[in-house]
């Protein structure tokens, strides 16, 4: 419910090339073309041109006439033993005097006639243009077969945008229109009690079910809804599932598809899916679109790597018209869209009236996944004395479908064994597995890293609650992956600020540094991951100096990009050098706050490392702080 204006993040660079690179798999293998039907006729083509082949070489062997070279033909032409010969073009087709019948090719020279007419050769010479060649037929069968071959490819493309296709299965359509798949209420098993976890997103969703359920009493207080959702999380951590328990809790049908099936070979296909899937979705009102998978075709606009990208356009702006046709009409349906790259997806899809309201869905913390796991080993025969909590324990960076495998593995481990139940010992054996299978590629982290990151985290927690009066009230700290955040900790504004004071700007710069700060406080090492927390600082710092007139440099304006305000490389340095003062000044505070409060930080870095995520409650209670009243206002 609350938006979260700052995450001060732990990165790690690592993640982001193994993310781009598979996504660009994923890319490649959605992009290349004729991968369907249009195959078997490619193949069909070369089949036919290979007997084509075959055959002229028959028509040739069977000739009753032999092929003769030049000089030969010469030579026989001057011994005299040419009766006749028609001429077409250069080819030439004759009588030998003892009948037999003979073809060549002759240059088409003055030389060539003279010595026919000296010979006393019978010359009939026929235009070539009433002759059908070999050649000529190849060249018209081809011909023929590549207007096949378009005519096939606009009617498929035809089929795919306007119909064909039927049913399969009784309750789940395959709409051949649109792509999509329509998921009929009475096929939804899922509700929210099917996930596990997710408390956040699933209070987040809350509200979209209760207008699916009764879109009158909305549209009757005229109050307004988001139409659009974006789900925000890694693979596995149950975008679809709370989809699907959206649509089961209202009881209405959801249409399923994913971005990289909007994008075809075709420009307009793609567009005219999304009207076709709009239009299926209004006439099931109310009901659920769900895209996953969006970023296929929400990327901001002029980005295409090469190729199909005027394609993608095409159908993102349809997806747009579609979208801001919900302002005006009375449809009750519901947008829902689910992406791991937010960061990639073009500005105006995350508009006021499209998908203006972002849930994010991370990797599962302590408490989740030990309920994940309750969940998943329902209807199998586990030790009563299985420690669950032990196992969620040992499990962090799991995601949900992770977790999900794990009990399926273990229990095919048990089965395999013929024992009577799943134990421990097979719980233990089938993460072994699935940790090496996921090394290198996911989040889980060594020890080291954990607590790392813990201390990080609560450097920018601690540092919130110790500026009380600037800075934006604590909501959690998590040391939960969330996309390329090792970490975080989110604060709430207490209200819309459009106004920030020099103190409050400071603080938020002290804040950025705590992270780093903690590090260097306890284990006295720098790392890399507070990257974009210096980024952030700095960029406050120098805003404070260039645009705001908040340092010793006074009150001009120093921008580099205004043609009106340039400055000199003197200036320049003085500026470089006003950041850094600020920059070290505050570090060094930030420091002595940090060392003074060491037991609160380290305190709160064990009980992170303990239980993952920590709510402002928890923490002001753990530490035995006042709670502020703006923050008891939000929490209330
Ligand atoms: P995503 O759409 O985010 O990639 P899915 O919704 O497809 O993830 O999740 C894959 C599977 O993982 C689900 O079908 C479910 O079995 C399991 N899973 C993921 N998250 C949860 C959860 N919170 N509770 C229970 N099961 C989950
Ligand atoms: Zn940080």
């Amino acid at each position: 419910m609350f938006e979260i204006v700052k995450e001060n993040c732990y990165t790690d660079n690592k993640f982001i090339s193994i993310f781009s690179g598979d996504f660009m798999k994923r890319k490649m293998k959605n992009k290349l073309p004729f991968n369907r039907g249009p195959k078997n006729l490619l193949v069909g083509m070369l089949i036919f041109g290979v007997i084509l082949l075959l055959l002229s070489r028959l028509m040739n062997l069977s000739r009753d006439s032999d092929s003769i070279n030049y000089s030969t033909f010469l030579n026989k032409v001057e011994a005299k033993e040419v009766k006749s010969v028609t001429v077409s073009g250069q080819d030439a087709k004759g009588v030998l005097t003892n009948g037999k019948k003979f073809e060549t090719v002759i240059p088409y020279s003055q030389r060539s006639w003279d010595l026919l007419e000296k010979n006393n050769v019978e010359t009939t010479v026929v235009s070539q243009a009433g002759q059908l060649s070999f050649w000529h037929l190849f060249m018209l069968i081809s011909l023929l077969i590549t207007v096949g071959f378009v005519w096939y490819m606009i009617r498929q493309a035809r089929n795919a945008a306007s119909g064909g296709g039927g049913g399969s299965g009784s309750n789940i359509f395959s709409m051949g229109k649109s792509k999509a798949k329509m998921f009929l209420p009475s096929s939804i098993k899922e509700n929210f009690d099917s996930v596990a976890g997710a408390a956040e997103a699933k209070e987040e969703l809350k509200d979209v079910v209760d207008f699916l359920k009764s879109p009158e009493k909305f549209k009757r207080l005229g109050a307004k809804i988001t139409r659009g959702v974006l789900l925000v999380g890694e693979p596995g951590n149950g975008k679809t599932l709370l989809v699907k328990a959206v649509a089961g809790e209202a009881n209405c049908p959801f249409f399923s598809i994913s971005g990289s099936d909007f994008i075809e070979v075709f420009v307009g296909v793609g567009a005219s899916r999304v009207r076709d899937l709009f239009k299926q979705a209004r006439k099931n009102a109310p009901s659920i679109i769900f895209i996953d998978e969006i970023d296929a075709v929400g990327r901001h606009r002029g980005s295409g790597h090469g190729g199909g990208h005027d394609e993608r356009e095409q159908t993102l702006n349809q997806l747009l018209t579609e979208m801001d046709g919900f302002q005006t009409g009375n449809d009750s349906v519901i947008v829902i869209a689910a992406t791991n790259r937010p960061d990639v997806l073009d500005k105006a899809l995350l508009r006021p009236g499209r998908f203006d309201r972002t849930v994010h869905v991370p990797f599962p913390d302590l408490i989740s996944r030990e309920q994940i796991l309750k969940v998943h080993i329902k209807g199998i025969k586990i030790d009563p004395d299985l420690p669950l909590h032990k196992i969620a324990r040992g499990t962090p960076g799991f995601s949900g479908a992770d977790l999900a495998n794990l009990v399926n593995q273990a229990a095919l481990n048990a089965s395999k064994m013929k024992k009577q139940m799943v134990t421990m010992k097979d719980f233990e054996e089938s993460r072994d597995k699935i940790m090496l299978g996921k090394e290198n590629k996911t989040m889980v982290r060594t020890p080291e890293e954990l607590k790392t990151t813990a201390y990080h985290e609560a450097g920018h927690a601690l540092m919130t609650l110790l500026l009380p009066k600037v800075s934006d009230p604590l909501h959690k700290v998590t040391i939960i992956p969330r996309g390329r955040a090792l970490g975080l900790s989110h604060s709430l504004p207490e209200r819309d600020k459009y106004v920030k004071t020099k103190d409050e700007l400071l603080a938020d710069v002290k804040i950025s540094l705590g992270g780093r700060v903690s590090e260097e406080l306890i284990f006295n090492q720098k790392t890399t991951g507070a990257s974009s927390d210096f980024r952030s600082a700095t960029h406050i710092v120098r805003a404070m100096v260039c645009s705001y007139g908040m340092s010793d440099l006074g009150t001009a304006v120093y921008s580099q990009s205004r043609e009106d305000f340039t400055y000199s490389s003197k200036t320049a340095e003085l500026i470089d050098k006003e950041v850094q003062k600020i920059l070290d000044e505050n570090y060094k505070e930030t420091f002595k706050m940090l060392k003074n409060n060491k037991d609160k930080l380290v305190k709160l870095a064990q009980e992170l490392l303990d239980k993952e995520t920590l709510y402002a409650s928890d923490i002001y209670q753990m530490l035995d702080i006042e709670p502020r009243e703006d923050h008891k206002l939000i929490e209330g």
